[in-house]
């Protein structure tokens, strides 16, 4: 059960990120907190996390948002949800705030972009559907086993909900891709499994996969150890990084504390072979993998201006990046 309240915002509700993979990309939080309950998830670390079960719901943000977009002498190219949350959390003051803020940035001309491991609604998809072009989604699987998603992401939607999602969203000219991170080593990386996770992206049209593997933080790690009634599994998560590298993510978000070298590099050539069989491209995460890759995952398409001709060419997976190969 999630505790939901609202509350007021401090700040601004277009603001930049620390992550190097935000640069230039505007972002939106719509809540504190998230319905998802994700074992792994990073928001536990952050200063605003307002506890287990609790989601707090920033007021009027789609208001906020269309007075400072008025202010505005340069319209970014698109925004960001959310960098602390997920927009399509099964909270319904979450989903009504994320649409009209959404209808605001589309009526300023600003595109959306975002990243989920929820149901998108069909009122999405039909708001979606009247801005072609300006739309471009990452629906975030690691596994097709049902069971584990409900493991490690509990209040997220299903496996096969967000399959859907892929198939709606593409259905009302979304640009999508599929985002496998955080990925877990021994767990959710399995040749089978990623196997036939890369054989579903191909069936629903999907040809981009970002990638990256979970790292850990002390928050991260605690909530692993809160959540996780299954200690074998738990035990099975945590071995590896006890000779884990130590890195700074780019951008200067912070830090954490990755799988040691070998693995991921192994683990990331294993997956880029697996995808390369069902024609779907990796582009891995640069920021959570510095010692490996300058790439970039797309975390969001808008980022890269001279990657491609037109504003909205930028928001679609279609057009590659020279680093993502
Ligand atoms: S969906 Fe994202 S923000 Fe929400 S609980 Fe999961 S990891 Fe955290």
């Amino acid at each position: 059960m999630v505790n939901v309240r609202f509350i007021e915002r401090r700040g601004a509700v277009l603001t930049p990120s620390g992550l190097a993979c935000l640069a230039g990309v505007p972002t939106v939080n719509i809540s504190s907190g998230c319905a998802h309950g994700c074992v792994y998830c990073y928001g536990r670390g952050y200063s605003q996390y307002p506890g287990e079960g609790t989601v707090l719901v920033y007021r009027d943000t789609a208001a906020r948002a269309e007075r400072e977009l008025a202010r505005k002498h340069r319209k970014p190219t698109a925004a960001y949800f959310c960098p602390s949350c997920d927009a399509f959390q099964p909270v319904e003051a979450v989903l009504e705030e994320t649409y009209r803020t959404m209808r605001v940035l589309f009526e300023a001309g600003v595109g959306v972009e975002f990243v989920t491991k929820g149901a998108v609604p069909g009122r999405f998809l039909d708001l979606f559907s009247r801005h072609p072009g300006r739309v471009s989604a990452q629906v975030g699987v690691t596994t097709l086993d049902d069971s584990l998603r409900a493991a490690l992401e509990p209040g997220a939607a299903p496996v096969g909900e967000r399959l859907l999602n892929i198939s709606r969203l593409k259905d009302a000219g979304v640009s999508v891709a599929v985002r496998a991170d955080p990925l877990i080593y021994g767990v959710t990386d399995g040749d089978s499994g990623l196997a036939a996770l890369m054989a579903a992206c191909r069936e629903r049209g999907v040809t981009d996969v970002a990638a990256s593997y979970l790292f850990l933080r002390p928050a991260v790690t605690a909530g692993l150890k809160h959540h996780l009634v299954d200690r074998e599994l738990l035990q099975r998560i945590l071995a590896p990084y006890a000779e884990g590298h130590r890195f700074q993510l780019r951008g200067g978000a912070g830090g954490g504390l990755a799988l040691p070298q070998p693995i991921r590099r192994a683990g990331f050539t294993r997956l880029r072979q697996l995808a390369a069989k069902h024609g779907v491209h990796v582009h891995l995460c640069g920021c959570k993998n510095p010692d490996l890759t300058a790439e970039r995952c797309h975390l969001t398409r808008a980022a890269a201006p001279q990657q491609a001709a037109s504003t909205d060419q930028r928001l679609l997976w279609d057009a590659r990046s020279p680093s993502g190969g």
